[in-house]
């Protein structure tokens, strides 16, 4: 379903990615590991389209989407790609059902439907009598259930990950993962996720280990 082929990219005169190609399978639940520094995040950025990638190409659905203008882009990345990050990123000023909806709402969803997706959503990940609340007033492990469930108000076909249990305890941190294979196997979605989590990239369907700019 991605096409990643030999993509470079580097900050200043920094080379950050040194030729790196990969193909992501439909359904697939990918595992990015290697230490810090080795290129990992930039390379998810350029698979999610939030960096550009400075040579090469990236496909999706056999559609090229490297050479797409910012706005297109946009739309595009609204539409197909869903984002967990390590720290939930949940608009500190608005309800869970409010920070649900968002990226519905900005991608052109009636608010009635957006907000109706978001409560369901929310419901079905366990945060139903919560949908009120501001994120300060939860736990860590729900507010990345939350961010989750933001990812998914689109219904993109690929959610991207970078360390999503990096800030959470070994409990929350099992269950965030249940929570993805779970939804992997109930949507077919495809997960693309960097962690330094053994325990997780065990279990993943493929570990792709990643050593400063490279696949190694
Ligand atoms: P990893 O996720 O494996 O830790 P990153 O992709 O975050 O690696 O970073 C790889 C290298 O690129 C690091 O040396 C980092 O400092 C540098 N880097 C990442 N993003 C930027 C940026 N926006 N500007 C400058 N340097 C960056």
């Amino acid at each position: 379903m991605i096409e990643v082929t030999d993509i470079h990219k580097s900050f200043d005169k920094l080379q950050v990615i040194k030729g790196v190609s990969l193909s992501i399978h439909d359904g697939e639940m990918l595992a990015i590991v290697g230490p810090s520094g080795a290129g990992k995040t930039t390379l998810l950025q350029i698979v999610g389209t939030l960096e550009r990638a400075d040579s090469g190409s990236v496909k999706f659905d056999g559609e090229e989407i490297t050479g797409l203008k910012d706005s297109k882009l946009a739309r595009f990345r609204n539409r197909n790609m869903g984002f967990v990050f390590q720290f939930h990123q949940l608009l500190p000023e608005f309800s869970l059902e409010e920070n649900v909806a968002l990226p519905a709402l900005i991608g052109g969803t009636k608010r009635s439907e957006a907000f109706s997706h978001a409560r369901k959503l929310l419901d079905e990940l366990g945060l139903g009598n919560r949908l009120d609340h501001r994120p300060s007033q939860l736990s860590g492990g729900e507010r990345q259930r939350a961010a989750v469930a933001r990812a998914l108000v689109n219904d993109p076909k690929v959610i991207l990950a970078d360390e999503p249990t990096g800030s959470l305890d070994s409990h929350n941190r099992e269950e965030l993962y249940k929570l993805f294979f779970d939804l992997r196997d109930a949507t077919g979605k495809t997960f693309i996720i960097v962690t330094h989590d053994d325990t997780f990239a065990l279990k993943a369907d493929r570990v792709i280990h990643m050593k400063d700019g490279l696949i190694v």
